[in-house]
C-alpha cells in the first residue's frame, strides 16, 4: 500500500494487539510518558513531507524497555480551521494502528504505543511512522496541502513537548466553556469507535465532548464542513424531552438509527437508566457506589484500586464495548468541567471519591465547599473507610444516607410490630421431652433426654419428613 515502508499498512491491522513479550519497545504509556498533538498552522510554518526525529530512533533503544514519546503533527491547507485540530489529532490513533506491528492506545497525553519485534526486524523505524501519517492525512483530506511530523524521544524534549501540548489542549477546551447545549442549533455525532464498539455513538454537544476528550462540539462543526460524509455527522436536536437528564427527541432518533435499534434513549447528563454508551477510549469512568449512594470517578492514569476494590482496567472492561451500563459511564476529563456534568444525579455534590491527582487537576471545577469532602485514595481505600470519611466531613450524600438509615430502622421496627401478632404459638406446654439418639459410631454416649421447661416455640413453617 505504501512505497518505502518495510511493513504493510492497512485498516486490517486496526484491531491488532501487541502483548507483553511480543513488543520490541514501548513508547509513552504507564511506564514512561508522552503526548500527541496535531495543529493547523499557516502554510509558511509547515515544511511539507518532512519528518524529524529528536532523540534516539527504535534501533538505538533497548529491547523490552519503555521510552518517552512525543508526536507532533503540523498541518496546513487552504480552508482548514484550527477547530479541526482535535479531529486531526484523533486520526493519529487510527492511522498508526493501520501500521502492521504498531499499536496505539488512548489520546492526548495518555497515549501508549508498542512496536512489535517482527516489524522492528523487518526494518520499521520512527521516520516510517511519520511518513505513514503524512500520506494518510493527504489521502483522506483533500483540503490538507502540507503535513510535517516531528517525533520526540529525547526525555527532556518530550517533557517540554508535553507541557506545550497540555497548554494547547487547555486552550481548545476553554473555547467551549462559554457555550451551552441550549444555545446550540445542532449537536454532532462521532462514529469513529464503531470499528470496535459497533453500537457506540458519541453524542457531542457544547457541554459534553466525546469520551476520548479529543473531539469537541467546535471540532465536530469544523469536521462536517470539510468532510460531510465522514465519521462525524450532524444530529438535529429536536424537542428537548427532559432538560435535567438531557434527553432530546432528535438524539434518541439518531442513536436508534445508527445503533441498529440497540440503543433507544440517551440521557446526556445522567449515569442512570439510559446513560450514554461507552466505547473503550474514555479518559475516565464515573461509577455508582450504592453503599454510600454516591459516585466515584477514576481516570486512566490511576493505577491503584478504587474503594469498590476494582482498578480502572477492570472497570473499563465492564463498561466499554458500546453498551449502556446503568450506573457506569466512560467520560472525558473535560466533561467534568461542564455545568451539565451528571446534573440529573446531583453533579459534583454526588461525587464521593476520586484519585488525588485528578482532584487536584480539576480543582477549579469542583465547588470549593465540596473539595475537602471528596475522598481520595489517601483517605479511603475501601467502602468502610469511605463511609467513615464521608460522615466525618459531612459530605452532602450523608444527609440522604442518614435519612435512609433511620427510615430502614423505623421500617424494621414497624415490621417487628406487625409480625409479632402473626406468629402463632403452635405449642405451648410446660415440658417438651426431646429424645436424642447417639450415632452408632459414638456408642459410648448413652441415649439421653433434654427437657425444655416453660419453652414457647414459634414456627413459620412446619416440615414433616418421612423417615
Ligand atoms: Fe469519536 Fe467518541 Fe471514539 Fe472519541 S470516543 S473517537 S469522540 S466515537
Ligand atoms: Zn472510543
Amino acid at each position: 500500500m505504501f512505497e518505502g515502508i518495510p511493513v504493510d499498512v492497512s485498516p486490517i491491522y486496526e484491531g491488532e494487539r501487541i502483548r507483553k513479550g511480543q513488543y520490541y519497545v514501548e513508547l509513552a504509556g504507564p511506564k514512561s510518558k508522552g503526548a500527541e498533538l496535531a495543529r493547523v498552522l499557516p502554510m509558511e510554518e509547515v515544511e511539507d513531507e518532512k519528518v524529524t526525529i529528536i532523540g534516539p530512533d527504535i534501533d538505538q533503544m533497548e529491547e523490552g524497555k519503555a521510552y518517552p514519546f512525543g508526536l507532533y503533527v503540523k498541518i496546513a491547507g487552504d480552508d482548514l480551521e484550527t477547530d479541526l485540530e482535535g479531529v486531526f489529532e484523533r486520526k493519529i490513533h487510527y492511522y498508526l494502528n493501520y501500521i502492521q506491528g504498531f499499536m496505539h492506545l488512548n489520546s492526548r497525553d495518555l497515549i501508549w504505543c508498542r512496536i512489535s519485534k517482527d516489524s522492528f526486524k523487518k526494518g520499521l523505524r520512527l521516520h516510517h511512522v511519520g511518513k505513514v501519517l503524512i500520506k494518510m492525512y493527504k489521502k483522506e483530506f483533500n483540503a490538507v496541502k502540507k503535513v510535517e511530523v516531528i517525533i520526540y524521544t529525547d526525555p527532556k524534549e518530550v517533557d517540554k513537548f508535553i507541557e506545550e501540548a497540555r497548554s494547547i489542549y487547555e486552550k481548545r477546551d476553554a473555547r467551549l466553556r462559554g457555550l451551552k447545549d441550549e444555545d446550540a442549533d445542532v449537536f454532532y455525532s462521532c462514529l469513529l469507535c464503531q470499528s470496535f464498539a459497533p453500537s457506540h455513538i458519541c453524542v457531542i454537544t457544547p457541554n459534553r465532548p466525546g469520551g476520548c476528550g479529543a473531539v469537541t462540539w467546535l471540532e465536530g462543526r469544523a469536521a462536517v464542513k470539510i468532510d460531510p460524509n465522514g465519521p462525524i455527522g450532524v444530529i438535529e436536536k429536536g424537542k428537548c424531552l427532559d432538560p435535567v437528564k438531557g434527553e432530546y427527541e432528535g438524539v434518541n432518533r439518531y442513536v436508534q438509527e445508527k445503533s441498529g435499534g440497540k440503543i433507544q434513549r440517551v440521557f446526556l447528563y445522567s449515569l442512570f437508566d439510559n446513560p450514554h454508551t461507552s466505547c473503550g477510549c474514555f479518559e475516565a469512568i464515573a461509577f455508582y457506589i450504592p453503599e454510600v449512594d454516591g459516585i466515584g470517578i477514576v481516570h486512566r492514569e490511576f493505577k491503584g484500586m478504587t474503594p469498590i476494590g476494582l482498578p480502572f482496567s477492570t472497570l473499563a472492561g465492564q463498561v466499554g464495548g458500546g453498551v449502556q451500563s446503568n450506573g457506569f459511564l466512560g467520560i472525558a476529563i473535560e466533561y467534568m468541567r461542564s455545568p451539565k456534568f451528571l446534573q440529573a444525579d446531583g453533579g459534583w455534590y454526588r461525587v464521593v471519591w476520586m484519585p488525588k491527582a485528578l482532584k487536584e487537576r480539576l480543582k477549579a471545577a469542583i465547588p470549593s465547599e465540596l473539595y475537602e469532602k471528596i475522598a481520595t485514595e489517601e483517605d479511603a481505600k475501601d467502602l468502610d473507610s469511605l463511609k467513615k470519611y464521608l460522615y466525618e466531613k459531612q459530605h452532602p450524600v450523608v444527609k440522604k444516607l442518614k435519612e435512609k438509615e433511620s427510615k430502614e430502622v423505623t421500617e424494621e421496627k414497624k415490621e417487628e410490630k406487625v409480625q409479632e401478632p402473626q406468629k402463632e404459638v403452635i405449642q405451648q406446654v410446660q415440658q417438651i421431652p426431646v429424645t436424642m439418639q447417639a450415632q452408632p459410631s459414638t456408642q459410648i454416649v448413652p441415649n439421653f433426654t433434654i427437657i425444655l421447661k416453660n419453652a414457647k416455640i414459634y414456627a413459620e413453617k412446619i416440615i414433616i419428613k418421612k423417615k
